[in-house]
């Protein structure tokens, strides 16, 4: 039901970043190794998503433009302490209905790949192609028949850096996937698979920001923090810099943010930013997510404790640096 489908659409596709971030959280669901990312125009002529994953058969293909069609959710309570990211089952037709669309894909064992072309929620053709084990997603014309929401686009300087930030974000969350990044053909980065966590900030972020780092790593009651904090010397005028991870994955979070910035107060001047890439660990049960199925705002249910455990623990690593 295309209609059913355009609607979805409004609610997860806001912008041609969100059809990267759901293209790309279904390649890590599928287990690859590799991906690629490449978009033209700000993501509004070409959107490109191509991975090594597992791949999907011809009918599990036909299967996934269906809405409601996923492969993730066994029994309803998988929603609560959800660990793979999809979980909606709509994000593929939802995309279909608001674009020209082709899933091109090959399971892992099978002889040839199977190609699907649907153009503004309209099948055109199923076929098989030829196509080496993975998922290749090929995005054109976004909102061309949605006056509506094309209306709502920033401009190309906009949307194209809402998709690297996107793109940044996951590249940071699984440094054992190798990424790359290309915008109107040219190389933006790219990363191998198995990078610490540090080479791939270097390699994403650049190095001025990877050789200005404090590392960071506590542990108190069940909650864990690791990762990098910049400098002092290292501040920014913007907040782009400050990027959070809760349980592997990318968030914004309030309590994290006035944390970390609080932690700066005196270390840097007013009006500027600190450089962060932190990642709380800690069971999935003290966390809410979904206050907005496509967005990524969570909640701690002990929002007082882990604020406190935050703030305590850059504050040491602040410290430990001025030494
Ligand atoms: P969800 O991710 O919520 O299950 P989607 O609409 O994003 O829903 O995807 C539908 C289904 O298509 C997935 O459950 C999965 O089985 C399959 N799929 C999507 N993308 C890929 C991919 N890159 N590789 C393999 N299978 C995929
Ligand atoms: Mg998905």
């Amino acid at each position: 039901d295309h209609v059913a489908n355009q609607i979805a659409a409004g609610e997860v596709i806001e912008r041609p970043a969100s059809v990267v971030k759901e293209l790309v959280e279904n390649s890590i669901d599928a287990g690859a190794t590799r991906i690629e990312v490449e978009f033209r125009n700000g993501g509004t002529s070409l959107m490109r998503i191509e991975d090594n994953g597992g791949g999907m058969s011809h009918d599990d293909a036909l299967l996934a433009l269906e809405r409601h069609a996923t492969s993730k959710i066994q029994k309803v309570k998988d929603l609560d302490g959800l660990t793979t990211m999809g979980f909606r089952g709509e994000a593929l037709p939802s995309i279909a209905s608001v674009s020209r669309f082709q899933l091109q894909t090959r399971e892992e064992g099978a002889e040839g790949g199977t190609e699907v072309l649907i153009d503004g929620g309209k099948m055109i053709h199923v076929r098989d192609c030829g196509m080496p084990q993975g998922t290749r997603m090929t995005i054109s014309k976004l909102f061309n028949t949605v006056p509506a929401r094309r209306k709502f686009l920033k401009s190309k300087t906009t949307e194209s850096a809402h998709i690297v930030q996107c793109v940044r974000l996951y590249a940071l969350a699984h440094p054992e996937i190798g990424f790359s990044l290309l915008d109107d053909g040219r190389s933006l980065f790219q990363s191998p698979a198995n990078s610490s966590l540090k080479s791939r900030i270097a390699e994403v972020f650049g190095k001025q920001i990877a050789n200005n780092l404090i590392e960071v790593d506590a542990s108190e009651d069940g909650l864990r923090m690791r990762g990098f904090i910049g400098k002092p010397s290292l501040s920014r005028s913007s907040r782009h810099e400050m990027l959070f991870f809760v349980n592997n994955r990318p968030v914004e979070n309030k309590t994290l943010s006035y944390a970390l910035v609080e932690s700066y107060y005196g270390h840097i001047p007013k009006g500027r930013y600190p450089v962060a890439f932190l990642f709380l660990d800690l069971d999935p049960q003290r966390v809410d997510v979904n206050v907005h199925p496509a967005k990524r705002e969570i909640r701690f249910r002990e929002e007082a404790k882990t604020r406190g455990f935050a703030v305590r623990t850059l504050l040491e690593a602040l410290r430990g640096e001025s030494e």
